[in-house]
């Protein structure tokens, strides 16, 4: 099923997975198991499985993932696809590949730059490959879209503009960077629907959950770090369980919120983490569909 018509139904709710890495399948497996289990107790929309930028499909585990969520719990799957470090006929492997697995959503994505800074010839940008998706086959397409402005961006103005070709390319719905202040999402999705983007667009949610993640969101340029996060975060830097708790604590907050304005939807990061998933769950199920 194409995941866009369900917009029309309710406030979509999704989560985001990533495919086990290489050294250990057996460990990853079993963790992405117990999150799938957590995911699956609230009957999510959909769920999406990241794609590494660069690998190629076999060293990926992108299409079994999506493909074992569809097969084991009967949830509907997204297929991240950057494709940067992609020509033409790599990506149309891809998707038909993804189309013989019954994956009919893609999460259409340029990818990060890599370090030779050289960028695909047939799709420098999301909207090349876009086109491209809609020439080729028949599925629903989805972009990514950045609240608080993609950094390669001198501004949130040009980044919309840029967004609105992406739409007008056949992106069906949005999901956006992960953000801790509600209030940059709704002046973003404002901003959009005046730039005359209609399309839903989904909240992205990621609970922070250790030190190691903030001081990462520190050098994400952009991302307001809110002062009721931080002295959060601060007060529990020597106590990890405590500092997961809180994490997790503001995330659920922020989606309550989010629930309340009335957003299109809601997309979790997992980060493959069954406590998150479960926690998460547990907190918003009486919440998502009242
Ligand atoms: P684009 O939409 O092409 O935008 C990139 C930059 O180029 C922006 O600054 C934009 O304003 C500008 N731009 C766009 N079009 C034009 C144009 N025509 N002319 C000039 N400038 C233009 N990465 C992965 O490798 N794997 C994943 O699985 C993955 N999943 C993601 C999921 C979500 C929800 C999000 C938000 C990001 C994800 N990413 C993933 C990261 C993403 O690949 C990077 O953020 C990347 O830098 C930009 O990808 P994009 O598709 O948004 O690019």
């Amino acid at each position: 099923m194409k995941v866009n018509r369900l917009f029309d139904q309710h406030q979509v709710i999704s989560f985001e997975l990533f495919p086990p890495r290489r050294k250990t399948p057996d460990e990853d497996f079993d963790r992405i198991a117990g999150t799938m289990d957590a995911i699956s107790a609230l009957g999510p929309d959909f769920v999406s499985v990241t794609f590494g930028a660069g690998g190629s499909r076999r060293q990926n585990g992108t299409l079994e993932l999506a493909s074992l969520i569809k097969k084991r719990y009967g949830i509907e799957s997204v297929a991240h696809l950057p494709a940067a470090q992609l020509d033409a006929q790599a990506v149309d492997t891809l998707l038909g590949e993804f189309k013989a697995a019954g994956v009919e959503n893609i999460l259409a994505l340029r990818g990060d730059i890599p370090k030779n800074g050289r960028l695909s010839d047939d799709f420098p940008h999301a909207s090349d490959l876009i086109r491209h998706i809609h020439a080729v086959g028949d599925f629903n397409v989805i972009g990514a879209c950045y609240p608080e402005c993609h950094p390669e961006s001198p501004d949130l103005a040009t980044d919309i503009h840029f967004l609105k070709q992406k739409v007008d390319a056949g992106c069906s719905q949005l999901i956006s960077q992960l953000f801790f202040d509600n209030e940059c999402f709704y002046e973003f999705v404002a901003q959009c629907r005046e730039a005359g983007i209609t399309v839903p667009i989904e909240a992205g949610i990621m609970p922070v959950l250790n030190q190691h993640q903030i001081e990462r969101m520190a050098t994400m340029s952009g991302v307001t770090l809110p002062k009721k996060f931080t002295s959060m975060m601060a007060r529990y830097a020597d106590n990890p369980v405590a500092m997961r708790d809180a994490g997790i604590a503001y995330a659920i907050d922020q989606i309550v919120d989010l629930l309340v304005h009335g957003v299109d939807g809601i997309h979790i990061y997992t980060m493959d983490n069954p406590t998150v998933a479960s926690r998460i769950v547990q907190a918003t199920k009486t919440l998502v569909r009242a």
